[in-house]
Protein backbone atom coordinates (compact mmCIF):
# COMPACT_ATOMS: atom_id res chain seq x y z
CA UNK A 1 0.00 0.00 0.00
CA UNK A 2 1.42 3.73 -0.72
CA UNK A 3 1.23 6.09 1.77
CA UNK A 4 -1.23 8.40 -0.01
CA UNK A 5 -3.65 5.30 0.60
CA UNK A 6 -2.60 4.63 4.06
CA UNK A 7 -3.33 7.97 4.59
CA UNK A 8 -6.79 7.74 2.94
CA UNK A 9 -7.64 4.38 5.06
CA UNK A 10 -6.73 5.68 8.63
CA UNK A 11 -8.47 9.08 7.88
CA UNK A 12 -11.95 7.64 6.76
CA UNK A 13 -11.39 4.34 9.41
CA UNK A 14 -11.70 7.48 12.18
CA UNK A 15 -14.59 9.37 10.16
CA UNK A 16 -16.62 5.51 9.93
CA UNK A 17 -15.49 4.98 13.67
CA UNK A 18 -17.65 8.78 14.60
CA UNK A 19 -20.43 7.72 12.54
CA UNK A 20 -20.86 4.40 14.34
CA UNK A 21 -20.74 6.10 17.48
CA UNK A 22 -23.04 8.81 16.44
CA UNK A 23 -25.33 6.29 15.60
CA UNK A 24 -24.94 4.06 18.99
CA UNK A 25 -26.15 7.23 20.28
CA UNK A 26 -28.89 8.18 18.78
CA UNK A 27 -30.11 4.87 19.28
CA UNK A 28 -29.80 4.77 23.05
CA UNK A 29 -31.75 8.38 22.98
CA UNK A 30 -34.46 6.53 21.13
CA UNK A 31 -34.53 3.54 23.63
CA UNK A 32 -33.82 5.50 27.08
CA UNK A 33 -36.22 8.46 27.94
CA UNK A 34 -34.49 9.10 30.71
CA UNK A 35 -31.27 9.79 28.93
CA UNK A 36 -33.68 11.85 26.06
CA UNK A 37 -35.04 13.92 28.35
CA UNK A 38 -30.81 14.56 30.03
CA UNK A 39 -29.74 15.22 26.80
CA UNK A 40 -32.32 17.99 26.26
CA UNK A 41 -31.50 19.07 29.03
CA UNK A 42 -27.61 19.21 28.18
CA UNK A 43 -28.74 21.12 25.09
CA UNK A 44 -30.14 23.81 26.61
CA UNK A 45 -26.89 24.86 28.62
CA UNK A 46 -25.05 24.39 25.60
CA UNK A 47 -27.20 26.97 23.84
CA UNK A 48 -27.17 29.36 26.76
CA UNK A 49 -23.59 29.07 26.71
CA UNK A 50 -23.31 29.68 23.26
CA UNK A 51 -25.59 32.72 23.45
CA UNK A 52 -22.74 34.16 26.34
CA UNK A 53 -26.43 33.62 28.98
CA UNK A 54 -24.98 32.45 32.49
CA UNK A 55 -25.37 28.97 33.27
CA UNK A 56 -25.17 27.48 36.82
CA UNK A 57 -22.26 24.81 37.15
CA UNK A 58 -23.63 22.95 39.44
CA UNK A 59 -26.96 21.90 37.53
CA UNK A 60 -24.49 21.70 34.47
CA UNK A 61 -22.10 19.02 36.09
CA UNK A 62 -25.32 16.95 38.13
CA UNK A 63 -26.51 16.89 34.44
CA UNK A 64 -23.54 15.30 33.22
CA UNK A 65 -22.89 12.62 35.64
CA UNK A 66 -26.33 11.72 35.60
CA UNK A 67 -25.92 10.83 31.33
CA UNK A 68 -22.54 9.17 32.20
CA UNK A 69 -24.11 7.29 34.95
CA UNK A 70 -27.10 6.12 31.95
CA UNK A 71 -24.85 5.54 29.62
CA UNK A 72 -22.67 2.89 32.10
CA UNK A 73 -26.21 1.19 33.03
CA UNK A 74 -26.86 0.77 28.83
CA UNK A 75 -23.39 -0.76 28.77
CA UNK A 76 -21.90 2.26 27.26
CA UNK A 77 -18.85 4.47 27.69
CA UNK A 78 -18.57 8.38 28.38
CA UNK A 79 -16.72 8.52 25.66
CA UNK A 80 -19.22 7.42 22.82
CA UNK A 81 -19.42 10.45 21.24
CA UNK A 82 -16.07 11.14 21.09
CA UNK A 83 -13.77 7.55 20.55
CA UNK A 84 -10.15 7.59 20.82
CA UNK A 85 -8.35 7.59 18.04
CA UNK A 86 -6.01 4.95 17.26
CA UNK A 87 -2.91 6.88 17.03
CA UNK A 88 -2.28 9.58 19.90
CA UNK A 89 0.33 11.17 17.66
CA UNK A 90 -2.00 11.84 14.59
CA UNK A 91 -5.38 11.94 16.13
CA UNK A 92 -6.00 9.83 13.08
CA UNK A 93 -5.31 12.43 10.53
CA UNK A 94 -2.28 10.47 9.19
CA UNK A 95 -0.26 13.50 9.45
CA UNK A 96 1.21 15.32 12.59
CA UNK A 97 1.27 18.39 13.11
CA UNK A 98 4.99 19.12 11.38
CA UNK A 99 3.41 18.08 8.54
CA UNK A 100 5.36 14.84 8.47
CA UNK A 101 3.71 11.48 7.30
CA UNK A 102 2.37 10.00 10.89
CA UNK A 103 5.03 6.59 11.88
CA UNK A 104 1.13 4.94 11.75
CA UNK A 105 0.78 5.29 8.28
CA UNK A 106 4.07 3.84 7.25
CA UNK A 107 3.70 1.19 9.42
CA UNK A 108 0.52 0.63 7.80
CA UNK A 109 2.09 1.37 4.68
CA UNK A 110 5.01 -0.85 4.76
CA UNK A 111 3.14 -4.08 7.21
CA UNK A 112 1.08 -4.95 3.85
CA UNK A 113 2.49 -8.66 3.78
CA UNK A 114 4.35 -7.62 0.34
CA UNK A 115 7.49 -6.13 2.64
CA UNK A 116 8.17 -9.40 4.72
CA UNK A 117 9.78 -12.32 2.57
CA UNK A 118 11.33 -14.05 5.30
CA UNK A 119 9.73 -17.16 7.35
CA UNK A 120 8.64 -15.35 10.97
CA UNK A 121 9.93 -16.23 13.99
CA UNK A 122 9.99 -16.16 17.94
CA UNK A 123 12.36 -16.03 20.29
CA UNK A 124 10.90 -18.59 22.67
CA UNK A 125 10.39 -21.13 19.51
CA UNK A 126 14.59 -20.67 19.08
CA UNK A 127 15.77 -24.59 20.18
CA UNK A 128 19.29 -23.85 21.52
CA UNK A 129 19.68 -27.41 22.28
CA UNK A 130 20.22 -27.89 18.73
CA UNK A 131 23.19 -25.96 18.30
CA UNK A 132 25.50 -29.02 20.76
CA UNK A 133 28.54 -27.37 22.17
CA UNK A 134 28.06 -23.95 20.90
CA UNK A 135 24.58 -23.46 22.26
CA UNK A 136 25.47 -21.16 25.42
CA UNK A 137 27.27 -18.33 22.70
CA UNK A 138 24.68 -18.77 20.48
CA UNK A 139 21.73 -18.05 23.39
CA UNK A 140 24.14 -15.18 24.21
CA UNK A 141 23.74 -13.71 20.32
CA UNK A 142 19.80 -14.55 20.50
CA UNK A 143 19.76 -12.20 23.86
CA UNK A 144 21.59 -9.71 23.14
CA UNK A 145 19.96 -9.24 19.39
CA UNK A 146 16.21 -9.48 21.56
CA UNK A 147 17.65 -7.00 24.36
CA UNK A 148 18.39 -4.14 21.29
CA UNK A 149 14.87 -4.78 20.15
CA UNK A 150 13.39 -4.26 23.04
CA UNK A 151 15.51 -1.13 23.88
CA UNK A 152 15.02 0.33 20.19
CA UNK A 153 15.28 3.32 19.62
CA UNK A 154 16.49 4.47 23.21
CA UNK A 155 20.05 2.80 22.72
CA UNK A 156 22.81 3.51 20.36
CA UNK A 157 23.05 0.05 18.54
CA UNK A 158 21.76 0.86 14.81
CA UNK A 159 22.80 -1.95 13.24
CA UNK A 160 22.77 -5.77 13.41
CA UNK A 161 25.65 -7.84 11.65
CA UNK A 162 24.95 -11.82 12.23
CA UNK A 163 27.62 -13.49 10.30
CA UNK A 164 28.56 -17.30 10.21
CA UNK A 165 28.48 -20.47 8.37
CA UNK A 166 25.63 -21.75 6.39
CA UNK A 167 22.60 -23.08 8.50
CA UNK A 168 23.83 -21.53 11.42
CA UNK A 169 20.34 -20.01 12.16
CA UNK A 170 21.47 -16.42 11.52
CA UNK A 171 17.78 -16.07 8.77
CA UNK A 172 15.61 -17.57 12.21
CA UNK A 173 17.44 -15.06 14.00
CA UNK A 174 16.51 -12.20 11.49
CA UNK A 175 13.04 -14.08 11.72
CA UNK A 176 12.80 -13.62 15.14
CA UNK A 177 13.58 -10.23 15.49
CA UNK A 178 11.08 -8.98 12.20
CA UNK A 179 7.94 -10.83 14.17
CA UNK A 180 9.16 -9.01 17.49
CA UNK A 181 9.37 -6.12 16.23
CA UNK A 182 5.83 -6.05 14.26
CA UNK A 183 4.41 -7.64 17.20
CA UNK A 184 5.25 -3.78 18.72
CA UNK A 185 3.45 -2.42 15.79
CA UNK A 186 7.27 -0.61 14.71
CA UNK A 187 7.42 -1.08 10.28
CA UNK A 188 9.31 -3.94 8.98
CA UNK A 189 10.54 -4.40 5.67
CA UNK A 190 12.75 -8.18 5.37
CA UNK A 191 14.43 -9.01 2.11
CA UNK A 192 16.74 -11.28 1.03
CA UNK A 193 20.60 -9.40 -0.45
CA UNK A 194 18.86 -10.79 -3.68
CA UNK A 195 15.44 -8.62 -3.16
CA UNK A 196 17.58 -6.15 -2.68
CA UNK A 197 19.40 -5.36 -5.37
CA UNK A 198 16.31 -6.20 -7.33
CA UNK A 199 14.38 -3.33 -5.76
CA UNK A 200 17.23 -0.89 -6.43
CA UNK A 201 17.08 -2.15 -9.91
CA UNK A 202 13.95 -1.47 -10.21
CA UNK A 203 14.08 1.93 -8.88
CA UNK A 204 16.79 2.48 -10.86
CA UNK A 205 14.98 1.91 -13.72
CA UNK A 206 11.26 2.61 -13.51
CA UNK A 207 9.79 6.23 -13.94
CA UNK A 208 6.29 5.31 -13.34
CA UNK A 209 4.12 5.32 -9.95
CA UNK A 210 5.54 2.07 -8.56
CA UNK A 211 8.78 3.63 -8.50
CA UNK A 212 8.87 4.87 -4.97
CA UNK A 213 7.36 1.57 -3.73
CA UNK A 214 10.24 -0.15 -4.48
CA UNK A 215 12.78 1.49 -2.35
CA UNK A 216 10.35 3.45 0.16
CA UNK A 217 10.28 0.31 2.37
CA UNK A 218 13.69 0.18 2.48
CA UNK A 219 13.76 3.36 3.98
CA UNK A 220 11.28 4.14 6.23
CA UNK A 221 10.76 1.16 7.92
CA UNK A 222 11.44 1.12 11.90
CA UNK A 223 13.55 -2.28 11.30
CA UNK A 224 15.33 -3.42 7.62
CA UNK A 225 16.34 -6.90 7.35
CA UNK A 226 18.81 -7.67 4.71
CA UNK A 227 19.10 -11.08 4.61
CA UNK A 228 22.23 -13.32 3.29
CA UNK A 229 24.64 -10.54 2.05
CA UNK A 230 26.69 -11.63 -0.51
CA UNK A 231 24.80 -13.51 -2.86
CA UNK A 232 23.18 -10.79 -4.59
CA UNK A 233 24.76 -9.73 -8.27
CA UNK A 234 27.06 -6.93 -8.02
CA UNK A 235 25.88 -4.67 -10.78
CA UNK A 236 27.72 -1.22 -11.90
CA UNK A 237 26.57 1.67 -9.98
CA UNK A 238 23.70 -0.25 -8.24
CA UNK A 239 24.40 -2.74 -5.82
CA UNK A 240 27.60 -0.58 -3.54
CA UNK A 241 25.84 2.62 -4.10
CA UNK A 242 22.15 1.57 -3.00
CA UNK A 243 23.31 0.02 -0.28
CA UNK A 244 25.49 2.52 1.28
CA UNK A 245 22.63 5.30 0.51
CA UNK A 246 20.26 2.84 2.02
CA UNK A 247 22.46 1.98 5.18
CA UNK A 248 23.51 5.28 5.47
CA UNK A 249 20.55 7.09 5.44
CA UNK A 250 18.92 4.78 7.91
CA UNK A 251 21.65 5.43 10.49
CA UNK A 252 21.38 8.80 9.83
CA UNK A 253 17.25 8.50 10.96
CA UNK A 254 18.17 6.61 13.46
CA UNK A 255 16.66 3.62 12.28
CA UNK A 256 17.96 -0.11 12.93
CA UNK A 257 18.66 -2.33 10.18
CA UNK A 258 20.03 -6.09 10.89
CA UNK A 259 22.25 -7.72 7.93
CA UNK A 260 22.89 -11.80 7.86
CA UNK A 261 25.88 -12.92 6.21
CA UNK A 262 28.19 -16.35 5.06
CA UNK A 263 30.83 -13.97 4.79
CA UNK A 264 33.58 -13.14 6.79
CA UNK A 265 34.22 -9.44 8.13
CA UNK A 266 37.49 -9.21 6.00
CA UNK A 267 35.56 -10.23 2.56
CA UNK A 268 32.61 -7.75 3.48
CA UNK A 269 35.38 -5.50 2.96
CA UNK A 270 36.97 -6.94 0.41
CA UNK A 271 33.48 -7.25 -1.40
CA UNK A 272 31.84 -3.62 -0.38
CA UNK A 273 34.87 -1.42 0.25
CA UNK A 274 35.60 0.80 2.81
CA UNK A 275 32.51 2.96 3.07
CA UNK A 276 29.88 0.27 3.95
CA UNK A 277 31.90 -1.90 5.97
CA UNK A 278 33.30 0.84 8.18
CA UNK A 279 29.41 1.34 8.92
CA UNK A 280 28.50 -2.10 9.39
CA UNK A 281 31.22 -2.89 11.95
CA UNK A 282 31.50 0.61 13.45
CA UNK A 283 32.08 -0.35 17.16
CA UNK A 284 29.56 2.38 18.52
CA UNK A 285 26.77 2.14 16.62
CA UNK A 286 27.15 -1.59 15.51
CA UNK A 287 26.45 -5.06 17.35
CA UNK A 288 28.14 -7.68 15.60
CA UNK A 289 27.56 -11.44 16.29
CA UNK A 290 28.66 -14.98 15.18
CA UNK A 291 26.99 -17.66 15.01
CA UNK A 292 28.19 -20.72 15.18
CA UNK A 293 28.39 -24.85 14.89
CA UNK A 294 27.29 -27.67 12.63
CA UNK A 295 24.68 -26.90 9.64
CA UNK A 296 21.21 -27.28 11.66
CA UNK A 297 19.40 -27.85 8.38
CA UNK A 298 21.62 -30.57 7.76
CA UNK A 299 21.06 -31.64 11.86
CA UNK A 300 17.63 -31.81 11.51
CA UNK A 301 17.20 -34.16 8.50
ZN1 LIG B 1 -0.61 8.44 13.48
Amino acid sequence: MDYKKAIEYVVKRRADEIYSAQVLFERALEENSALYETEKELKKFTLAAAKGEKTDKAELSSLLKKKTALLKSMGLGEKILNPPPHCKNCSDKGILPSGAICGCVKSLAINDGENVTIPLRKFSDADMTLYGDTAARNAEVFSNVEKILKKFPNNKKRNIVLLGGTGTGKTFLAGCAAEFALSRGESVTAVTAFDFVQRALNYHTTFDDRKQSYIRPLLDSSLLIIDDLGTESVFKNITLEYLYTVLNERMYKNKLTLFTSNLSSDAILARYGERIYSRLFDKALSYVAALSGDDLRLKKR
